[in-house]
């Protein structure tokens, strides 16, 4: 379909992207990668009346750690990510997690800003930053504020905690410590497409082997990315063996809400979470300690 008719107007810095927002409050769409919002409008879904594009301003894509954070600028491309060494060398639960998006046309475009401020269940890294303990960058008319990732989305489908006039600008990872590790798994019909079901599981390690943190984050089961807060919970404090990576396991399919679909039936998907989990859990074990 051809989409309705909008305004477009480029946005020539941070905060002339702020001031377009204010002028157009609700009516108007911030344009970054437009993987997502661009089949929105041709299939009608969304009709904002401008698209503020956000692609022109500079400085918005970086991939830096520095004291200890991983910065991303909001407009750094899932291609960037796929050919950082930096992530392949210190995050690759990041790399697992890019390089199952689409296909590697999209990821040219796509953005990390845009793959979080969509929200959308089905997408790969709302889940793993969940899983990292991430957060996120707003900047609006009232200047800067930080937001932890598990109160950026909320509990409706498409929606984050974002103000209308606020633009996401950057996306802040905990650096990795001595004994941590992480890995994002999805189960796919082909390659390409939207998850049937994804985990991200990542996982620190005291000098014991026992759990001081964990985070498990789960894609396209439910109405919005899942943070698994029950079995973060259980792992604390025990070693990650065999039998406490199952147990965690099917409290991370307890915590899914699948519905059945053309990907799949209800109780397939929540039986494919327990599965990832596992996977998901091992590989970041043995990331943690040293192995891939
Ligand atoms: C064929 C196909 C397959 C795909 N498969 C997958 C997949 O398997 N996994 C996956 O994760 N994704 C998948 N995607 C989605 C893709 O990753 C999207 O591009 C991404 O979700 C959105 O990023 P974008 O930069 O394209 O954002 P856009 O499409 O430009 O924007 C998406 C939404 O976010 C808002 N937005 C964007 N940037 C900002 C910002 N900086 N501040 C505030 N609001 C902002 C926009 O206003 C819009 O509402 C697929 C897309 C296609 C076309």
């Amino acid at each position: 379909m051809i989409p309705g008719s909008f305004d477009y107007v480029v946005a020539s810095s941070i905060s002339d992207a702020v001031s377009l927002l204010q002028q157009h409050g609700d009516e108007a769409k911030i344009l970054a990668g437009g993987q997502s919002l661009i089949p929105l409008l041709r299939f009608r879904l969304a009709s904002p009346s401008v698209l503020i594009d956000i692609n022109r301003i500079d400085g918005m894509e970086y991939i830096q750690e520095t004291d200890n954070v991983l910065h991303i600028g909001a407009m750094t491309r899932e291609a960037e990510l796929d050919n950082s060494d930096l992530i392949r060398e210190r995050y690759p639960i990041l790399l697992d997690t890019s390089s199952l998006i689409a296909d590697p046309v999209v990821r040219n475009w796509a953005t990390v800003g845009g793959n979080l401020a969509h929200a959308d269940p089905g997408n790969n890294h709302p889940a793993t930053m969940l899983a990292l303990g991430a957060s996120v960058v707003a900047v609006g008319p009232d200047g800067e504020r930080v937001i932890p990732i598990d109160e950026f989305f909320t509990d409706n489908s498409f929606e984050t905690t974002l103000h209308p006039n606020e633009i996401l600008t950057e996306i802040r990872v905990p650096a990795p410590t001595d004994r941590s590790g992480g890995a994002y798994i999805q189960l796919e019909r082909k390659v390409g497409d939207y998850a049937i079901a994804g985990v991200a599981a990542y996982v620190r390690l005291n000098d014991a082997g026992q759990v001081t943190y964990a985070g498990i984050g789960l894609t396209n089961v439910g109405p919005t990315p899942i943070k698994a807060r029950n079995a973060e919970q259980f792992l604390l404090g025990k070693a990650l063996d065999d039998a406490s990576i199952h147990q965690v396991a099917d409290m991370a399919a307890a915590a899914s809400q699948p519905t059945s679909d053309t990907r799949g039936p209800a109780e397939y998907k929540r039986a494919m979470v327990r599965t990832l989990a596992v996977r998901a859990l091992q590989k970041a074990l043995g990331r943690a300690t040293g192995g891939e």
